[in-house]
């Protein structure tokens, strides 16, 4: 499941660095997340950085976009175009 960034978000600007998926950028109002590059940083880190450094708490789940634990690591291996 991807993450999502909530109208909570402050902009910051601390969580874009920290996505080893390049999947946040910097929306027209608050900083969004890339479903489609998103993994809950499944095949890197074994917690989600984002919700790690985000200080008011605003990335929760997205249920539009729900995956199995399979599929984040096929999504992983196809934007690293490695084997996880
Ligand atoms: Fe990037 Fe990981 Fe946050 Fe997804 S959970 S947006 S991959 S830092
Ligand atoms: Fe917004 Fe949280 Fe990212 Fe800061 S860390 S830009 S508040 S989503």
């Amino acid at each position: 499941m991807a993450l999502k960034i909530t109208d909570e978000c402050i902009n910051c600007d601390v969580c874009e660095p920290v996505c080893p998926n390049q999947a946040i950028f910097q929306g027209i109002e608050i900083y969004q997340i890339d479903p489609a590059r998103c993994t809950e940083c499944v095949g890197h880190f074994e917690h989600a950085q984002c919700v790690e450094v985000c200080p008011v708490n605003c990335i929760p789940l997205d249920p539009d976009y729900a995956e199995t634990p399979e599929q984040l690591q096929e999504k992983y291996r196809r934007l690293t175009g490695g084997d996880a």
